[in-house]
């Protein structure tokens, strides 16, 4: 017996009547509704004030590919870039994770996918991606410079090859340009081994935190090529920079912070010991931080602290359980999206954490496995 679709009339229910009916019941619904949405067009200065208190946020969804990158961000006005795309074959397993949140998103195709540099867990996964869901503009740094790498060659002739068979629109990130999402300012400030000249708006200041930190020969690898952005939606300040290494987040942090604060800190390199620099991390000093650390890829204890100890951190929230940062160097496991032992396509359900910030500086993380919420109110 079937409960449900008593809820529900059939079809054969309606009739000529019931559909007059209904008509009936619109024409009202258009005279009820009709005069509130002029009265909203000629809004008074408060009414939009209020209208910017519940303005729309911005949707990140951290998407677990197991010690890669993968994050996608849906702007108010339902653009989207997606960053990275995590790991080639487990049988489209990233690809799969990806599109699952893309799908939740209300998303059918992408509109910008910024490939940071062109080590195999962050542009490796395209191939599988493109099978998938429509990207329209591609964004790179240019070409790979790591040539001596055998698997980072393959993974960038094969992201060449997917570019000349999809006749994909192109763009190639240069400092201080912008990405052309509406309603937030997308920068590049770090791109090919390049940062940034000029501080952004409203940064600039001297650093004191440059003082006390050591310096690191430069990064040879593809890693201090990443292609790095900040985002500003009103107030809010959100910085993602690939695996942007220690020595190119010196050049950007000292001895002027080019940067500024930070709400958001997408922890660099997945929490892995070659980046998060005390000048860097204490310097942006974020509000909240989300690393997305892979169970035996990333998490080190050294980034793991400067993080926690940083002046204005609220959390940090991880990805994954840190099999590097062992008992001491993991945070409470309400904040971390996949424990211990969920590692790999087959032990792990890939729980996303998602973050919602709004232009006022407020802040709501999600973490799919617990299926709870952290609002992080809008800073006085
Ligand atoms: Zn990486």
């Amino acid at each position: 017996m079937v409960h449900s679709n008593q809820m529900y009339p059939s079809k054969a229910l309606l009739g000529r009547r019931n559909v007059i009916l209904a008509a009936l019941g619109l024409a009202f619904l258009l005279i009820i509704v009709a005069p509130a949405h002029t009265q909203a067009q000629t809004a008074s200065p408060n009414f939009r004030k209020h209208a910017v208190t519940f303005a729309k946020p911005l949707t990140v969804y951290f998407v677990d590919v197991e010690g890669g990158q993968s994050t996608l961000f849906v702007t108010p006005s339902h653009q989207s870039l997606l960053v990275d795309t995590g790991w080639p074959d487990n049988d489209d397993r990233d690809a799969d994770r990806i599109l699952q949140v893309a799908k939740q998103a209300g998303l059918d195709h992408i509109d910008y996918l910024l490939l940071t540099h062109f080590h195999v867990d962050h542009v490796g996964g395209v191939p599988n991606l493109v099978k998938k869901i429509h990207v329209d503009t591609f964004i790179d740094h240019g070409t790979n410079r790591e040539t001596t790498d055998a698997v980072t060659e393959q993974c960038f002739e094969r992201y060449r090859a997917v570019l000349a068979q999809l006749h994909a629109k192109h763009i190639l990130a240069k400092p201080g340009e912008t990405i052309p999402l509406t309603g937030l300012t997308t920068t590049i400030v770090s791109t090919d081994g390049n940062t940034i000249d000029t501080p952004l708006p409203g940064a600039g200041e001297l650093n004191p935190y440059c003082k006390n930190c050591p310096t690191r020969p430069p990064d040879k690898t593809e890693n201090g090529r990443s292609a790095g952005i900040v985002m500003q939606y009103g107030k809010m300040r959100l910085v993602d920079l690939g695996d942007l290494t220690w020595d190119k987040e010196m050049h950007l942090m000292c001895p002027v912070n080019k940067l500024g604060r930070m709400d958001v800190y997408v922890v660099s390199h997945h929490g892995w010991y070659p980046s998060s620099s005390p000048a860097f991390v204490d310097g942006i000093a974020p509000r909240v931080a989300i690393m997305d650390n892979g169970e035996k890829k990333g998490g080190s204890p050294g980034p793991w602290q400067v993080i926690e100890k940083s002046p204005r951190l609220k959390d940090l929230w991880q990805l994954h359980y840190s099999a590097e940062g062992g008992a001491q160097h993991n945070v409470a496991a309400p904040y971390i999206a996949n424990l211990q032992g969920a590692s790999g396509k087959d032990g792990s359900d890939g729980h996303y954490i998602r973050l919602l910030a709004y232009p006022n500086g407020k802040l709501v993380v999600y973490n799919s496995r617990t299926q709870q919420s952290k609002t992080y109110p809008a800073p006085q």
